[in-house]
């Protein structure tokens, strides 16, 4: 049974590793020059950035126990610093947690709508009625309908909540009056602490997992699928068969490769939607701009919806005596292919006090990642479903954030590896 493998990330390479682990055979194809995906670092002038920040965190002790493995002693435990600047000041994450330090009349009206919402809770159909059903219409109109709608570019009605349970703090209402009276400092979420590289960035951990699989082919696009023959067409010239294919891809770019598809499924894939992401980074001429990890940034005034400081992370992710920045911003590539206006980054950051001058930026590396956040609208369950009927059919298994089409996390990226090989050894593929 021969394995082709789309994609090098770490879906893909954890695919490669867990396929070694039980002797049998396989082959990558990555597109791009290295392994890594999502999961690179470049480093300019000193500089290190990472496709955006990229911090990693775990729901289950065999993904941590797999990674530090992997990493060795490369790792490093942080306790998140995370903040939300509106307002004009700095509230710790999350909102609805910390309501201290905002202008008295805005804690009013977050407390008394929370409290509303807990007296009358209503059914939520949509993810904006699930946040005035959970958090009320203060914490609403305050933090959470601006600062969903800056990062999803969507409107909020057609999306629905089930992406919520692990990536939205729920809180209890005890705690969310202790944190509108005092400096609370409580961390819940997902992601209360978290760790990261203590060398490199986060492509350490993709270069500490390709070590460890022998096939990698970077520079190799894989541009069709025949489905009938299981023959990949890979760029530059190459054709290969296989008895089983996995795929990482996006799964909207894999149904277009393949061939033939039903028009059904070719119509389930159009319906995927995303939101992209501008990832600009900034090498500052000045050290320790900021104690913090990251802050998430809701007003409208402000074209990113966070930024963070990787020296903070890492303090060798900067020369001696420089910091640097991440700055998110959202778009839309499929509506009107509208990217967004750079120069109000700078904008911004002047107006937060982040930076003093536009003189104190001495460098500027972007990144464009085109596939982000996966929408959860109303048609999605259903759509990704049949898409992965049809896939699983023809013995294709499509994994990862952008194969499964989900809201998932590094950590689900080499789970996602090793489930696929545990049913093609259990002979439920
Ligand atoms: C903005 C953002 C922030 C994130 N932050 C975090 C975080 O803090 N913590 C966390 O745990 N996770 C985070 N993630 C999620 C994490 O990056 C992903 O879950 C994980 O890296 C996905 O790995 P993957 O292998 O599924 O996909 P990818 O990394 O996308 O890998 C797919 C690979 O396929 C290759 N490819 C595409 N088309 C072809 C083709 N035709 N032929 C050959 N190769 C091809 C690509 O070049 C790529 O290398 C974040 C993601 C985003 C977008």
């Amino acid at each position: 049974m021969f394995t082709v493998i789309i994609g090098a990330g770490l879906g893909g390479l954890s695919t490669a590793y867990h396929l070694e682990k039980e002797g049998l055979d396989y082959k990558i194809y990555e597109k791009d020059s290295k392994p890594g995906g999502l999961c690179k670092s470049e480093k300019v002038n000193g500089f290190t950035f990472d496709y955006t920040g990229h911090l990693l965190h775990f729901k289950t002790n065999y993904a941590k126990g797999l990674i530090f493995k992997f990493l060795e002693d490369n790792v490093e435990e942080h306790k998140r610093n995370s903040w939300i600047y509106s307002k004009g000041v700095y509230t710790r994450y999350p909102f609805q947690l910390n309501l201290y330090g905002l202008p008295p009349k805005v804690v009013k009206e977050c407390l008394v709508g929370y409290i509303k919402s807990k007296i009358k809770r209503t059914k939520a159909e949509s993810f904006e009625e699930w946040i005035y059903s959970n958090f009320g219409t203060g914490i609403a109109k305050h933090f959470m309908i601006p600062y969903n709608k800056k990062l999803w570019r969507y409107n909020l009605k057609k999306l629905t909540p089930e992406w919520t349970g692990r990536f939205v703090p729920d809180v209890k209402l005890e705690e969310v009056i202790e944190g509108a009276i005092s400096d609370f400092k409580k961390n819940i979420g997902y992601n209360p602490i978290f760790f990261y590289p203590k060398n490199g960035g986060i492509e350490s951990l993709a270069k500490a997992l390709s070590s460890r699989v022998k096939r990698v082919n970077v520079n190799k696009k894989v541009t069709t699928i025949d489905l009938k023959n299981r023959i990949v067409e890979v760029s530059p010239e190459e054709k290969i068969h296989y008895d089983r294919l996995v795929s990482t891809i996006p799964l909207p770019e894999l149904i277009q490769i393949i061939d033939p598809v039903p028009a059904k499924v070719k119509k389930c894939a159009n319906d995927l939607k995303y939101t992209s992401v501008l990832n600009i980074n900034f090498g500052i001429n000045r050290e320790k701009i900021s104690d913090k990890h990251w802050v998430y940034v809701p007003e409208k005034d402000f074209i990113f919806y966070r930024i963070g400081f990787p020296m903070n992370f890492l303090q060798d992710l900067v020369p001696k005596g420089k910091s640097s920045i991440y700055t998110e911003i959202s778009y839309k590539t499929d509506v009107r292919c509208q990217m967004p206006d750079t120069s109000r980054v700078i904008e911004g950051l002047l107006k937060m006090g982040i930076i003093k001058s536009k003189r104190e930026v001495i460098l500027k590396k972007t990144f464009d990642i085109k596939y982000a956040y996966v929408i959860y609208d109303k048609s999605h369950k259903v759509s990704v479903e049949l898409i992965h009927n049809y896939l699983n059919k023809n013995k294709i298994y499509s994994v990862g954030r952008f194969g499964k089409w989900q809201y998932a996390t590094m950590e689900d990226a080499i789970l996602d590896g090793k489930e696929v090989v545990d049913k093609m050894t259990e002979n439920s593929l």
